[in-house]
């Protein structure tokens, strides 16, 4: 159904809740174009249950009107509660051996669908504007591929970036240890940080090992072992079904943010009363 003329018509979203995008159906809305915002966000928070407050296109970025919309969009809308402190921003770039499903977690992050073919030469970045434990922030991915195992490359990959993800394939072994030159690199790029950018070590493509256990070839506390190694968190995940997707860059998100914000220090002193 098409929206008439002088209407367009939106699928709107919560901002990802802890739900996940997946389980949470968008809303049909559709809208006269001359219709006010403020009114269009109170019938968005209608539908979707909440007292909306901020609007946000795919990419990320907020509008403020809806002729910075086209029909058909996909917004997503945050409730009141669901501040940004000063539009916190994260620089994250998901990095491993080619094949291991980079590009395909990427774009179930940051688009929810699963790419069964994509371009392995593609290099790019991607932003989107995710809700994290109430908090908005902007994550700014860097989807990483190359053909040629160039040292520079790497680095540059790797450079000014507040975390990392380092993804390998349960059902290739070898993809375990090419994660090792993206590690010696961090401690080497960043060995004057203080604190240094956290990784997340995600074991990708979950749902081939469980469909068919044969092919597993890296197991879960193998997996876990070298994340310990990296001091990192571990997730398995799959990008065919979405599965610790979200997850994972939403712990990536929890761990720069507990080093951005230390918690409180402890009293040095206890009195025993
Ligand atoms: P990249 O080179 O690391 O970016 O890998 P791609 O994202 O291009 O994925 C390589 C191949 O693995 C593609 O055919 C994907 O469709 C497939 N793939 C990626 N992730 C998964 C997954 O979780 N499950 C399954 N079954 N296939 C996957
Ligand atoms: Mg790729």
């Amino acid at each position: 159904m098409d929206a008439p003329a002088d209407s367009k018509r939106f699928f709107v979203r919560r901002i990802n809740d802890e739900a996940g995008p997946s389980q949470q159906q968008a809303q049909v809305l559709v809208v006269r174009t001359r219709e006010s915002f403020a009114n269009f966000k109170k019938r968005a928070g209608e539908k979707l249950n909440i007292k909306a407050e901020r609007v946000f296109l795919q990419n990320g970025a907020e509008i403020h009107s809806l002729a910075e919309t086209q029909n058909n969009d996909v917004l997503y809308v945050a409730s009141a509660g669901m501040q940004p402190r000063q539009q916190e921003t994260f620089h994250l770039s998901v990095l491993g051996a080619g094949g291991v499903g980079k590009s395909a977690l990427t774009l179930r992050f940051v688009r929810d669908y699963f790419v069964q073919y994509w371009d392995p030469t593609i290099e790019d970045a991607y932003r989107k504007t995710v809700d994290v434990d109430d908090v908005l922030c902007m994550l700014e991915i860097l989807d990483t591929a190359g053909q040629d195992d160039f040292d520079c490359l790497r680095a540059q990959w790797m450079a000014d970036k507040d975390g990392y993800i380092l993804v390998y394939s349960m059902d290739e072994e070898s993809t375990l240890k090419e994660l090792q030159p993206f590690f010696d690199l961090h401690l080497q790029l960043n060995e004057n940080k203080n604190p240094m950018p956290p990784i997340v070590v995600v074991a990708n493509k979950y749902d081939i090992v469980k469909q068919d256990p044969s092919k597993l070839q890296v197991s879960t506390d193998r997996g876990k072992e070298i994340a310990a190694l990296y001091n990192a968190q571990y997730i398995e995940t799959s990008a065919r079904t979405g599965q610790g997707v979200d997850e994972a860059f939403k712990v990536l998100v929890r761990e720069v943010r507990k080093l951005r914000d230390p918690p409180a220090p402890k009293p040095k002193w206890c009195f025993l009363l």
